[in-house]
């Protein structure tokens, strides 16, 4: 094996997008996923990946000083690729603080265990190691109409899961400053696709708009995201973890701006092209406007320069056909969120005994 990789959240949305990526493009590399299973974690989203022998899945708490310590020492990994987070914007409003746990303890205690392990690993191995801190474009606040974030744009995040990443990005760059681990950090826009779980925006909108549920919608739906399909993200990180230079900050992004109602509305024009068999509801009429999210930013653009030249990744898919791929995706694994709804997911991983 040329590489061995510790992904952290690698059950969730895009970590296990990045597991399966790997197993299936890099023959000669090696993946330890390390994944507490909250609520977001799912082991179905492992499943094309979970007998083959260059994966092992480890169930664990980033926070966990002596497990994370004695995985890195048993694993000696190449390189550690961290996404676990609590990710939800409306639950960190509910409950910031396990944001705070994971996000910004969770993170500190994952860099303090490479540091260690980094300091006592041969020095040409210490110079090929790359700890890659995955984020998010919203530490960087909400824009006016105008202009996109760049590396150098000052932090300004505005809610508590915002404001907890942007306390794991300056403490992955401290590690670099302070101790030379090598860190990078990626600051990355909306992500969409297969797996994701029905609490994000556009899973959330595909299923009701199936059911003829409300599509409950924020203020006045024009909010404006910038959106990356989740497999242009994952080959993004894997450009950045392999290519990228410590100590640097990669934005990523889909050059992909729309408004909430706009995406809404082509999930629903996709469904009726996808499926013209089952029973149309007009879109404006499930269309709910709900009472806006509190502190929520108006505008997200990501000036993805810097990424694209310097290593060379760029979007391969347009947003219309992130979106295409992605409904058929939900319309062809109803299993997949079936098992979501009723809990089942869980359930089967209650009784995992630490490891599969
Ligand atoms: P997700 O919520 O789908 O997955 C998070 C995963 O982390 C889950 O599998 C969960 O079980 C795991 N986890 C949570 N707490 C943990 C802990 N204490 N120890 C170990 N594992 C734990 O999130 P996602 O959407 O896949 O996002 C992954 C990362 O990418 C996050 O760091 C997020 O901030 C970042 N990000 C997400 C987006 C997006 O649009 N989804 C955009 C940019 C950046």
């Amino acid at each position: 094996m040329t590489r061995t990789y510790l992904i952290t959240g690698g059950a969730g949305f895009i970590g296990s997008c990045l597991v399966r990526q790997i197993i299936a493009e890099e023959p000669a590399t090696r993946v330890v996923t390390l994944d507490k299973l909250t609520y977001a974690g799912n082991l179905d989203s492992l499943q094309p990946v979970i007998d083959e022998p260059r994966h092992r899945f480890v169930q664990g708490d980033i926070a966990d000083e002596a497990l994370v310590a004695e995985l890195l020492k048993t694993e000696q990994p190449t390189a550690v690729i961290h996404l676990a987070a609590e990710s939800h914007v409306d639950r960190s409003i509910d409950g910031p603080a396990a944001f705070v746990q994971t996000n910004v303890v969770g993170t500190f205690t994952l860099l303090h265990a490479a540091r260690d392990y980094w300091r006592a690993i041969p020095s040409e191995r210490q110079q090929a190691f790359r700890f890659l801190h995955v984020s998010t474009d919203e530490v960087f606040g909400s824009l006016g109409d105008d202009g996109a974030f760049v590396e150098t744009t000052p932090y300004s995040p505005r809610s508590p899961y915002s404001a907890s990443k942007a306390a794991s990005d300056h403490l992955a760059r401290a590690y670099h400053h302070t101790y030379g681990l090598p860190t990078l950090v990626t600051n990355c826009s909306n992500n969409y696709g297969p797996y994701q779980f029905p609490e994000k925006l556009i899973p959330l909108m595909i299923l009701n708009a199936l059911e003829g549920k409300p599509l409950p919608v924020y203020g006045d739906g024009l909010n404006v995201r910038d959106w990356l399909y989740v497999d242009d993200h994952c080959r993004a990180l894997r450009a950045a973890a392999e290519r990228g230079v410590p100590g640097e900050t990669y934005n990523i992004g889909g050059n992909s701006e729309r408004a909430n109602l706009d995406v809404v509305r082509l999930i629903c024009r996709l469904i009726d092209h996808l499926r013209p068999d089952l029973p149309h509801f007009p879109c404006d009429s499930l269309v709910n406007f709900v009472k806006d999210r509190p502190g929520h930013d108006r505008r997200y653009a990501i000036d993805a320069t810097k990424i694209r030249r310097e290593l060379g990744w760029e979007p391969q898919r347009t947003f219309e056909e992130g979106l295409a791929t992605t409904v058929a995706w939900y319309l062809e694994n109803g299993e997949w969120v079936g098992r979501i709804s009723s809990g089942d997911y869980q359930r089967e991983r209650l009784g995992l005994a630490g490891e599969s």
